[in-house]
Order: structure tokens, then sequence, then C-alpha cells
């Protein structure tokens, strides 16, 4: 029998159903992720290539050569400043797509992934993603700053080489809106913020925990909506990842780097797409939000269903996900 569980994040409910996992695959028609190799001259992010895209706005230089680069996005989802006025009425409302859509190279490296890079690298890749949300969040117009990376064709990927995604926003996303909703009904009721509550339970039930290092935690959430799901998160409260402390940056590159290796190893190499959400871009000093990492695996498509719906049925349980994880986590390390 089927168990449905109520994320409290969202007040969704979410459908585990073990015995549903024979249906896991990979997506059968999706094309099969290329043999990597360390230099694609056809690649615009591999190094001598550089021309190709539009002219860097950041990322890490070493003594002669960039080894994390930020670009803007060729084809950007939100682009320049501008007025954020609406025009139309409530049927017919629009305003300008102002905001920003770049692309961090993770490494000059064609076939490099993340948890195969040094620890210190994976650390410049974070502290990148930092440094162009704190830039982003100054802009007038924005109201989110998303990072997001696609890894594999199911979720979305056109480009091999290794890149994530800023984007900043001149409206909040709905997943914002509801999220930041409810921990502000949930701050209301009890004084308390909703997701530091939930990790304090999280780690004394201990079962979801896949790994803790120094002030920071990954776990398989209780209402997990897709096989795998894993966040990692503060142990204490910090609701922008723009607040993140120079001395959590390490620990945050080994449990990403531990994450995502163990995944690879555990669940059959899937693809996934990871996103760190934070407060709204003004709301950074309420207490009531927590940043959080999520990596969610794409082992399986939304069908009918969840479209109509909008639950998602899980058939691997969080508990089952995280001992797995766990497990490969220290086959890793003893390598
Ligand atoms: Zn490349």
């Amino acid at each position: 029998m089927s168990t449905l569980r109520q994320d409290p994040t969202t007040k969704e409910w979410v459908i585990l159903a073990p015995h549903r996992a024979a249906r896991i695959h990979r997506l059968p028609w999706l094309p099969a992720r290329p043999d990597p190799v360390d230099h694609d001259p056809t690649c615009p992010f591999c190094p001598g290539n550089e021309s190709q895209t539009p002219p860097e706005i950041g990322g890490v230089r070493g003594e002669d050569a960039w080894r994390v680069r930020v670009v803007p996005n060729l084809v950007p989802a939100f682009d320049g400043e501008g007025t954020t006025e609406r025009r139309g009425g409530p049927a017919f409302r629009e305003m300008g797509g102002v905001g920003a859509h770049e692309v961090v190279v993770e490494s000059p490296r064609h076939d490099a992934r993340l948890e195969e890079l040094d620890p210190e690298h994976v650390t410049r890749v974070i502290d990148t993603w930092r440094t162009r949300y704190r830039d982003l969040k100054r802009r007038a117009w924005a109201r989110a700053v998303v990072i997001f990376k696609n890894f594999g064709p199911g979720a979305g990927t056109s480009i091999l080489h290794p890149h994530s995604q800023v984007v900043a926003t001149p409206v909040f996303p709905p997943e914002s809106l509801l999220r930041f909703a409810v921990a502000t009904r949930y701050y209301d009721d009890t004084g308390h913020c909703v997701y530091d509550d939930l990790i304090a339970e999280e780690r004394v039930a201990g079962d979801r925990v896949v790994s803790e290092r120094g002030r920071l935690v990954a776990l398989a959430p209780y209402a997990s909506g897709t096989p795998y799901e894993t966040w990692i998160a503060p142990t204490f409260h910090q609701s922008s990842f723009g607040q993140l402390e120079d001395d959590d940056l390490e620990d945050l590159a080994q449990l990403l780097r531990d994450v995502l290796g163990g995944l690879r190893d555990a669940a059959g190499d899937p693809d996934f797409n990871l996103v760190v959400a934070s407060a709204p871009a003004h709301e950074e000093s309420k207490p009531f939000f927590l940043w959080h990492l999520k990596v969610l695996p794409r082992m399986s498509t939304p069908a009918g269903f969840e479209l109509g719906s909008g639950m998602s049925i899980n058939t691997v349980p969080p508990e089952e996900a995280a001992a797995a994880l766990r497990e490969a986590i220290t086959t890793r390390a003893g390598r």
C-alpha cells in the first residue's frame, strides 16, 4: 500500500509508492550522455573558444588561465536593466523581461564533474555562486536569485561542459512565493522557522540524515518528492545563500561532492537538477526562511497524474535512499 506524506515547508502531499519501483529506469527516449573528452574544439565553454561567449563578467583566475568563468547566457530568459512597470489590465498584464541570466563555467575541463574535482576547486565554484548571488541581489528590480545546475539530457542540459546558471528575476517565482507564505504562516503560529524545526527533527530521527560536516547537514527529506532527493542546509538559522560564511564554504563543497558522488554510485549515475533556494531578495533579515541546496535526480518523468494534480509519486522511500547514499559515500571515501 502506498503512503502519503506532507511536506511541512509547502503543505504539499507526496505519494510514496515503493511497489512501483520496477518502473524506474533511465528514460529510454533520451539520448545517452556522450562519452566525455577532456577538450572539445566545438564547445563554446572550452579554453580557446572564449570569443564564442559574451564577455566574461566574473569568475576565478589562476596564474595563467581561468579556473571558473562567469558569462551572460547567450540566449537569456531575462536580460538587462529597465523598468518593472506592469502594463495592461488584470486579464492581459505584462512587463519587460528585466533581470539577469548568467552561466558559471565550472572548470576548463570539458569532462569535469563536481564530485571528481578537488574540494578546493568545488569551493571556488560555490564561492562564485555566492559572489554572483550577492551582486545580483542588490539590483533594485531583483525579487529572487535562483542558482541551478542541469546535469544530463533528462535534466534539460544542452551543453555537456560542466556549468551552472544564476538567474535573477523581477518577480517572485511561484515556488518561492508558496514556500515563503507557508514559512510566514508557520512562524506566525509557532514563533519558529519551519525549516529550522524540520532540520532539528530530522537530525534527532537520524535515519534520513546522509552526512554532516561542520555546521551543515545533508539529508533525504521525509516528504521527498523524487527518488534520492537530497537537501544540504545549515543546522543553524541563515535565510539566504548570500549569507553563507567563508568558514562554511569548504564544508559545503565537501558535502556536495559526497552527495553527488554517492548519488552516482548508489542510484546508477542519474541525470539531476541542483537548485539553491533562498529567501526572497529583500526578506533576508526575516527569521522564517532557511536557504537549502536541493539535488533532484531525474529518474522518472512527470506524467498526466503529476501534471494534473501537482502531486508527485516517489518510488524510493527517503530512509532507503539515505542509507544507500551513506553506504556509497563511505565506500567512495575508502577508495
Ligand atoms: Zn567544453
